[in-house]
């Protein structure tokens, strides 16, 4: 499907050259006839809503009260999260992940609000809620990234209570996996995998938040894309927002979640947005066939997109009081 077509689409830069080498004055305007332009197109998206990442129905419908009780799309995609970390029986996110291959579950999580404060903690451990760690250090301190020990010291004196978060399903997995060692990535984890999650609230404002435990079994010290500004997620209160999942190492070098955004910025759809970004990995990575990235999209006015490289991604939409799974469409149809 269109596969061509977005491989070959007119890059970034192009746009982004002209537009760079302009007074920041006309780019400003720019960007707001843009921004008008996408809330005057017809459509029949509407908002609150919320969106995420994978089947995480009662994670989307945590965060639809919270946006129900009028509150904020930040407090929501933080409420919505919290849900995830504490399953100790989904092994990708919080408590429960599959730890790296030294054992140790090092968790990674973001936040981003829609006046593009940012917070993030990486390499966290013994924290059951990392996207609250991640709001605090957003919101607390002078910096936008804590990392390891210092995350977590940061997280117990803020009244955060040290877990183990080694499930014995989770280290009976890793004791399985050592007697191979055996690491390559796996393209669909269990159908569930980190969640990326974002959400509009009553006044259109568009926060998102990301949390992971990140890749089963990776080297010591390995940092994904869920943490990073841009790649794992990214919001522009104007124009958008993206979050990502899958091979983070991908998403990395592309920039996915900016890059969707930008593309937002551009006229393209959420759904355009997503399909360029997955085809600019697989431009760039002749091994797309092994591994899996997919990619959710807003924009200003409640339209959403989704794509990823190969089948079985899903996302959890809550959106006119329906909180629906819906099976994402996807590029290698073989
Ligand atoms: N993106 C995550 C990471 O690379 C993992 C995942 O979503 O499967 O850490």
């Amino acid at each position: 499907m269109k596969r061509r077509k977005f491989i070959q689409n007119a890059s970034l830069s192009t746009f982004g050259i002209a537009v760079g080498s302009s007074v920041f004055a006309s780019e400003k305007k720019l960007s707001s006839i843009i921004s008008e332009e996408i809330k005057s197109e017809n459509s029949t998206a509407s908002f609150p809503l919320v969106i995420a990442t994978w089947n995480v129905n009662n994670s989307t419908a945590e965060a639809w009260r919270v946006l129900q009780e009028g509150k904020s799309a930040l407090d929501a995609v933080e409420k919505g999260c919290m849900i995830e970390e504490a399953n100790a029986e989904g092994q990708s996110v919080g408590i429960g992940g599959l730890p790296d291959r030294d054992g140790n579950v090092t968790l990674d999580a973001c936040i981003m609000d829609s006046k593009g404060n940012y917070g993030a903690v990486v390499y966290l451990q013994n924290i059951m809620h990392p996207i609250s760690v991640a709001r605090k250090v957003m919101e607390d301190t002078p910096h936008v990234i804590l990392a390891g020990k210092g995350a977590e010291q940061f997280a117990i004196s803020e009244g955060f209570k040290p877990v183990d978060l080694l499930t014995d399903a989770s280290k009976k997995a890793w004791e399985e996996w050592k007697k191979t060692s055996q690491y390559k990535p796996i393209i669909n984890i269990e159908n569930h995998d980190t969640i990326g999650m974002l959400a509009i609230d009553k006044n259109g404002d568009i926060s998102g938040g990301c949390t992971t435990s990140g890749l089963a079994y990776k080297m010591a010290g390995r940092v994904g894309d869920s943490p990073i500004i841009g790649s794992g997620l990214f919001i522009d209160n104007e124009i958008g927002g993206a979050t990502a999942t899958g091979l983070g190492e991908e998403v990395l070098k592309t920039v996915g979640s900016f890059l969707i955004v930008e593309l937002m910025r551009q006229g393209k759809t959420p759904q355009q947005a997503c399909e360029e970004a997955i085809g600019r990995i697989i431009k760039k990575s002749p091994n797309f066939k092994d591994f899996q990235v997919g990619y959710i999209a807003v924009n200003k006015k409640g339209e959403t997109g989704y794509y990823s490289i190969h089948d079985g991604f899903w996302v959890t939409k809550y959106q006119d009081g329906k909180n629906e799974n819906i099976p994402s469409d996807f590029y290698d149809k073989k």
